[in-house]
């Protein structure tokens, strides 16, 4: 039996590619796709060439993310021509390929495979820096074949998205075991929506209804308005979940990969995300910008 035909292709095509990430994650929900969305973002305006692959096949969402809802793939005799967001940041997603964005995906196994297959031998990213690629939550088909295709064609390693809070990290481990038993470096794990900051002027000021108590809180925020509303730029933190058991860092030491960083939960990123925005090219995302910032420089 010859040479896996699709196997070579990707090889082929893969040549022009010099950095591919695989960004994993244990569960949903827990800021994969934005940890892969503004690290493809910081690497462009680190002037890298980026590509940003989406595979997360039934729930595709880095098209919103990156503000390229409603976009379409064209094909040349080249192959598929990624959508981009600046010409040096392209992008390519089964997100596309939807008539409707709520559509319902509901593919097998092979399916996704065969789709996983073409997306890295048909795209044409041409001569890229990195590949970031955004894979579906958990260890399932579709991560045993892009880390089989990835890995004939050389992959720097896997980031690893988690919350703090102990049911995100227990998946964590897996995931970890996952890359170890399939040979993939870890380059780090990133704990995410690790504690809330927020500016006091992001607050919102709610006028007590007539009769009604004010509550502590709004009484000393009108408060500081009033008498000192320089201290409304004051970053106020708390931590929202429950990381009294040491959290990803900790686990990181015990199982011996690298832990990249915090980046707090912060509606500005929520926003950014929201309306496919970076969150580096403003100050706005005050919080959580500086911190990813620090994340992608240890890369
Ligand atoms: P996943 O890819 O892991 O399923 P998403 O990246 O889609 O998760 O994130 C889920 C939601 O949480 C999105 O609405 C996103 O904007 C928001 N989010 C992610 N990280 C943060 C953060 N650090 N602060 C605030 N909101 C966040």
């Amino acid at each position: 039996k010859g040479p896996d035909p699709d196997l070579v292709g990707i090889v082929e095509r893969m040549a022009t590619v010099k950095h591919k990430i695989l960004v994993l994650s244990g569960k949903g929900g827990v800021g994969k796709s934005t940890f892969s969305a503004q690290l493809s973002f910081a690497l462009a305006e680190m002037e890298c060439q980026v590509g940003l692959l989406d595979i997360d096949i039934c729930g595709p969402s880095i098209p919103k993310m990156l503000g390229l809802e409603g976009q379409d793939i064209h094909q040349s005799n080249l192959g598929w021509s990624p959508v981009y967001v600046e010409s040096n940041l392209g992008v390519m997603s089964i997100g596309f390929m939807l008539p409707n964005p709520d559509d319902a995906v509901i593919w097998r196994g092979p399916r996704k495979n065969g789709l996983i297959k073409q997306f890295l031998k048909d795209v044409d990213w041409g001569e890229i820096d990195y590949l970031v690629v955004d894979a579906p939550p958990g260890t399932s088909d579709e991560h045993i074949s892009i880390v089989q295709y990835l890995q004939a064609t050389g992959i720097d390693g896997a980031i690893i998205v988690t919350t703090p809070q102990q049911v995100s990290l227990i998946d964590v481990r897996k995931e970890i075991n996952f890359c170890k038993k399939v040979g993939v470096p870890v380059l780090g794990v990133v704990e995410n929506m690790s504690g809330l900051r927020q500016a006091l002027s992001d607050f919102r000021f709610v006028k007590p209804s007539e009769g009604g108590e004010m509550d502590a809180t709004e009484w000393a925020l009108n408060y500081i308005k009033e008498r000192a509303p320089e201290l409304l730029t004051m970053i106020a933190c708390s931590e929202v979940f429950d990381s009294s058991k040491g959290g990803a860092e900790k686990m990181c030491n015990e199982m011996g990969v690298p832990f990249l960083g915090k980046v707090p939960m912060d509606p500005q990123l929520c926003k950014a995300a929201e309306e496919g925005r970076s969150c580096f090219v403003d100050q706005k995302c005050g919080a959580s910008a500086p911190a990813l910032k620090s994340i992608v420089k240890k890369l």
